[in-house]
């Protein structure tokens, strides 16, 4: 017996979607055909307005489609009830938002543990996670940090963690690192680069074209359409370059190598003298 490969993780056919009412109407989706299989890192680009976000809600079951069909797992999602809705949305899919989207007035770790509310673990046991999931990203001294306390790279690592927290399958990104600089935006790149090594499947919405050298998949959208969709070699994560030391750790460790080579220099010079001392 041949083994059957299972389904695509995502299987758009046709799928239309419109904002609005009669003169109003916005199409946003005109007709996506698409699939998805697991453990595909795929780059979402176009222009503003092109549809990345509204594909993204529809795929994640924060919204429906006007028409046309989606298949999760093989299931149509037209079928699935909307409480079995929410609970695939809560256990099987992670999402990162471009504006970070953590609650201001939670700490790290209970912003982190949110998505376990209905998990059915204690508070206890939901905050072990949650501080497993922090560590993972190397926040773990962040925990009882408020987030306006944490820089912007830290914020979007911060609500990866949350998004990874109950092990989603599907990780959906919209912009994740629209808000940060390029060293922080490179970070989450090579974090989201390690999830997907794991074998999770990501799909990320973004404008920049470097950034896309992490997906294995790239496609370009165009008026709530795909223009083209290619393959590409994804960039290994390089796991030596990937946390940055704090401002305090980098100065200190700076300090020490100037010192090092101080240190260096002045026994050469040592050397140097007693060899002529020596002569
Ligand atoms: P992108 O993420 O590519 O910038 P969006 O998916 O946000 O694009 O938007 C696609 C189109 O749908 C745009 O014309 C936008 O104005 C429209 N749109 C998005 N959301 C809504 C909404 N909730 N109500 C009305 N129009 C919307
Ligand atoms: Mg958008």
């Amino acid at each position: 017996m041949t083994p059957k490969t299972p389904p695509p993780v995502i299987k758009l056919k046709d799928l239309h979607k419109s904002y609005g009412f009669g003169d109003a109407v916005t199409t946003a989706l005109d007709g996506m055909n698409l699939t998805i299989n697991k453990g595909e890192f795929v780059a979402i680009m176009g222009p503003s307005g092109c549809g990345k976000t509204t594909l993204l809600n529809i795929l994640g079951l924060l919204d429906q489609p006007t028409s046309g069909e989606y298949d999760l797992s093989g299931e149509p999602v037209e079928s699935i009830s909307q409480s079995r809705r929410a609970q695939i949305r809560r256990e099987q899919i992670g999402f990162v938002f471009q504006s970070f989207n953590l609650l201001p007035r939670q700490t790290v770790i209970e912003n982190v543990a949110l998505p376990l509310i209905y998990s059915g673990k204690t508070h206890t046991k939901r905050l072990q996670s949650a501080s497993k999931a922090l560590r993972l990203f190397h926040l773990q001294n962040r925990e009882y940090y408020m987030p306006h306390q944490l820089s912007g790279g830290q914020m979007q690592r911060v609500a990866i963690a949350r998004a990874l927290v109950n092990e989603p399958s599907i990780i959906l990104a919209d912009e994740p690192t629209g808000n940060l600089d390029s060293r922080s935006s490179e970070i989450i790149m090579q974090e989201l680069s390690e999830i997907h090594q794991r074998g999770n499947t990501i799909i990320m919405v973004t404008h920049n074209s470097r950034l896309t050298s992490y997906a294995d998949r790239i496609i370009y959208m165009l008026d709530g359409r795909i223009d083209t969709d290619s393959k590409v070699e994804p960039k290994k994560p390089d796991l030596t370059a990937k946390i940055p030391l704090s401002a305090k750790r980098r100065k200190v460790s700076a300090v020490k190598k100037k010192t090092e080579v101080k240190k260096k220099t002045t026994n050469k010079k040592a050397a140097k003298t007693k060899k002529a001392v020596k002569k």
